[in-house]
């Protein structure tokens, strides 16, 4: 095992190298392709954009994002070797640099792939540029927190730490207090990132603002940001200090005052809950967790003098953090949602208002209503059919799918 690993990162001569890489870069285009077809396939079967779009969803979210991950890990390795001689400041190029151009390479590749099809089915015109620039946001996004805290251990060593004890500190205190600037320093970006402006308008503001006057919550700022070209039907807050919130422009076109008023009574729900805050905790809860489950595991073998086999210690600490990191997490945060909806009728949302405005946000993302109970687990949100179920169920009132 080790003759090969030493193989891949050193020895291998290069022609081999860049065709494995190549290699790995046409497997995400083959396999895109292939969803391309499939996708097409039940658009022509369906006609349903809705039905085309939740199927090309659930091929990225469970086949085409794994398969990235899967294929990064031995590029990772086929490069490492070009890093090497760059000493520590290379290991921090390597770990951001080396991922960031490589999930480029293959997204930017399966977005040329998917783009026609994709703008077929949903009538979409964005431009290439602005898709290409969201894509490498988001990478970015994921990469750039995880790089800073993959090398924490890196800058405890520049700093040169005598003290074992204050290093420890250090190194369960740092990715905290990283997860909270993050959150922190973010917001500040967001209207600019978004290219958000603000938002004027003058049936509206009065309304809205009339809503975190009765939850009893500062006035945030609140901003329009441009969807129309993609077709993004979304409202959203962000801050831990000072709160904003965003409304798409393409929902603001296409839903009426009193719905626009209910989405956004919902996000009014998430700030009085501190929602934001709370999801902070839960990850650092989960963080708590692995260090203590660490400490325990060091003490057990102090104490007795045994040692624990490195891949079951391993197990034990990353099986549950990951489980509590994803699924939990988001089991967590569809509560959330449920919570926000509830806010939404406590201060004064008609239900059925409500219901035709979560209705018609589905109708222009074309996002299908209900979801496989599986699948819903992996989401964000609990599925628009379950929360107008949560709706009714509340308020007792019936919607009537007919209308
Ligand atoms: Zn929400």
């Amino acid at each position: 095992m080790d003759k090969i690993l030493d193989f891949v990162i050193f020895t291998m001569p290069n022609w081999l190298r860049f065709t494995l890489i190549l290699l790995l870069i046409l497997i995400n285009y083959g396999a895109e392709i292939l969803v391309k077809r499939s996708v097409l396939k039940v658009y022509r079967e369906t006609e349903s954009a809705e039905e085309a779009m939740n199927k090309l969803r659930i091929y990225n979210q469970y086949f085409l994002m794994i398969l990235q991950i899967i294929t990064i890990v031995p590029l990772e390795f086929l490069v490492v070797k070009y890093f090497a001689r760059f000493g520590k400041p290379g290991r921090i190029i390597f770990m951001i640099l080396a991922p960031f151009v490589f999930l480029m390479i293959v997204n930017v590749g399966q977005l040329l792939i998917i783009n026609k099809t994709y703008k077929r089915i949903r009538g979409t015109t964005e431009s290439l540029f602005s898709q290409i620039r969201d894509i490498a946001l988001t990478i970015l996004f994921i990469l750039v927190p995880v790089g800073i805290i993959g090398n924490i251990s890196f800058l405890i060593d520049i700093i040169n730490l005598k003290s074992g004890a204050m290093k420890n500190i250090i190194t369960v205190a740092m990715p905290i207090i990283m997860i909270f600037l993050f959150n922190l320093i973010l917001p500040v970006f967001y209207p600019k990132l978004l290219k958000a402006v603000n938002l004027e308008d003058e049936r509206l503001s009065p309304l809205l603002n009339g809503l975190f006057d009765q939850a009893g919550i500062k006035r945030p700022k609140l901003y329009q940001w441009p969807t129309k070209e993609k077709k993004l039907a979304n409202a959203l807050v962000t801050g831990l200090v000072k709160p904003k919130v965003f409304i798409s422009d393409y929902y603001l076109e296409n839903a009426e005052p009193n719905e626009i008023e209910a989405i956004i009574a919902h996000e009014v729900g998430h700030l009085k809950h501190k929602h934001l805050f709370k999801r902070l905790l839960y990850i650092v809860g989960g963080l708590c967790e692995v260090y203590l489950v660490g400490f325990l595991m060091e003490w057990y073998e102090n104490y007795t003098g045994k040692e624990i086999n490195t891949y079951l210690g391993l197990a034990i600490i990353l099986v549950p953090f990951i489980l509590y990191i994803s699924l939990g997490l988001l089991r967590y945060y569809r509560k959330q949602e449920k919570k926000a909806d509830e806010f939404a009728l406590e201060i004064g949302i008609k239900p059925e208002v409500m219901i035709t405005a979560l209705l018609k946000l589905a109708r222009l993302n074309h996002t299908a209503t209900k979801l496989n109970k599986l699948d819903e687990g992996f989401q964000t949100h609990p599925s628009m059919a379950r929360r107008i179920k949560e709706i009714e169920k509340i308020s007792g009132y019936k919607y009537d799918h007919n209308l």
